[in-house]
């Protein structure tokens, strides 16, 4: 049985989160959600009962904390679906892991009049690692057109694809509006015609289960802050035979078998990719964020979700000047625009009711383009929030109508 307080209550923000004993409902939870008690004690835990360098060294503590660093890599292996663990690396979240396959993979592979296909909606994580690399070698950037409903066809990225198509860069829900985008059809597309596919699941794997195998995608990555777990740590997957094949990227300790001067020799998976010391309470605790979501009822707790949702849009889309943009039933965020009012003002009013959302480009400016507008006002909703909260919000937003 899913109950929403007694998840709420396993969240000090959610209950502490007031500064000046404001109490701030807190929508903002695309951008990072709040952690969960044992996820702090998991940290807390770690720095101050075992803290060892990991992977190296001779005394128990470091055995230990090695075990469990790649305790928490099997983990993300199972919550994925990967094969295996070596398709897990570490990273700092998943602008890194974009990052790391653009200059790695990418780099090496792509030539003068090869194409990268981006969608028109993507974050700014998924397309300007693929601008600096086709930069460096002549690649050119395809951009897959968004509808005006905020949703991205297939048949749109099969015409952009052609004998040229070498990569594709594609959201599996978009940040802005919770749109999921095609990602199994463009996969199986992208595959008939050779390319590789990375998906960004940043706004996905806190939401549904994710099986990579079944996807068939070649990369997926995810940042662990936006699924309850701390900042500074990250995933990227990819299939064995595609990082096997990739050269290092950072370079450093760990990552090597043997230096010298004549010749260095580098590490298998995943060690090749995971240069200097890792973020090892980071792993540890992003382990724990997935052991505490897989044993919750995540149908239940989505279904939850999608209320609150639901319901700031049922009462928000009949406000007068107020232009929900492109509402998707199925999503955890609520995207609005306030006619003639610069969202940041709508922001900065709900926020002296003490309604903490963001406002502004999303780190999406394509996608705003496309919309005609400079910004929007997102309110995000997870596990943690109520429907009293909802209401508050909705009356916030009310009240900073009549102001403006
Ligand atoms: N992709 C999407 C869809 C996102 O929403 C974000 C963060 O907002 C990112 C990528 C980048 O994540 P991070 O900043 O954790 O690397």
């Amino acid at each position: 049985m899913f109950d929403p307080l007694a998840v709420r209550a396993q969240f000090p923000a959610v209950q502490n989160g007031s500064h000046d004993d404001e109490c701030t409902v807190y929508l903002d939870s695309a951008a990072t959600t709040h952690k969960p008690q044992i996820v702090i004690d998991a940290i807390t835990h770690y720095y101050s009962q075992q803290n060892a360098n990991v992977h190296r060294g001779s005394h128990r503590l470091t055995a230990k904390a090695t075990e469990q660093f790649e305790q928490a890599r099997d983990t993300v292996a199972t919550f994925i679906g990967a094969t295996s663990s070596k398709e897990i690396v570490w990273t700092r979240g998943a602008t890194e892991a974009i990052n790391l396959v653009a200059q790695s993979y990418a780099r090496t592979m792509l030539t003068e009049g090869d194409e990268i296909v981006i969608g028109e909606m993507e974050h700014h994580a998924n397309i300007v690692p693929w601008q600096i690399v086709a930069e460096q070698t002549g690649a050119t950037i395809v951009k897959v057109p968004m509808h005006p409903d905020c949703t991205m066809k297939v048949e749109d990225y099969q015409s952009a694809f052609n004998a040229n198509t070498k990569i594709v860069a594609i959201g599996h829900v978009s940040n802005v509006t919770g749109t999921h985008q095609p990602i199994e059809q463009v996969i199986a597309l992208a595959h008939d015609i050779g390319a590789v596919v990375l998906v960004d699941g940043a706004q996905a794997v806190a939401h549904e289960n994710v099986d990579v195998t079944a996807l068939d995608a070649d990369f997926y990555v995810f940042s662990g802050h936006k699924m309850f777990a701390p900042t500074g740590i990250g995933v990227l997957y990819g299939k064995q035979s595609l990082l096997d094949s990739m050269p290092v990227w950072h370079g450093g300790g760990k990552m090597v078998t043997k230096v010298s001067f004549d010749k260095t020799t580098f590490n298998d998976l995943p060690g090749k990719f995971e240069a200097g010391t890792p973020n090892t309470a980071g792993a540890i605790a992003l382990a724990t964020a997935i052991e505490w979501l897989n044993n919750l009822d995540r149908a239940a707790s989505e279904a939850h979700i999608k209320r609150l949702q639901n319901r700031a849009y049922t009462k928000l889309s009949t406000v007068d000047d107020i232009s929900i943009i492109g509402y998707q039933a199925d999503a955890s965020v609520l995207t609005f625009v306030v006619d003639g009012v610069h969202h940041q003002d709508v922001a900065t009013l709900l926020d002296q009711q003490g309604i903490a959302l963001r406002a502004g480009h999303h780190c999406a400016h394509p996608m705003m383009d496309a919309l005609g507008v400079k910004g929007t006002v997102r309110a995000s909703f997870a596990i943690y929030n109520t429907v009293e909260e909802v209401d508050a919000f909705v009356s916030a937003v009310i009240k900073a109508l009549d102001i403006l």
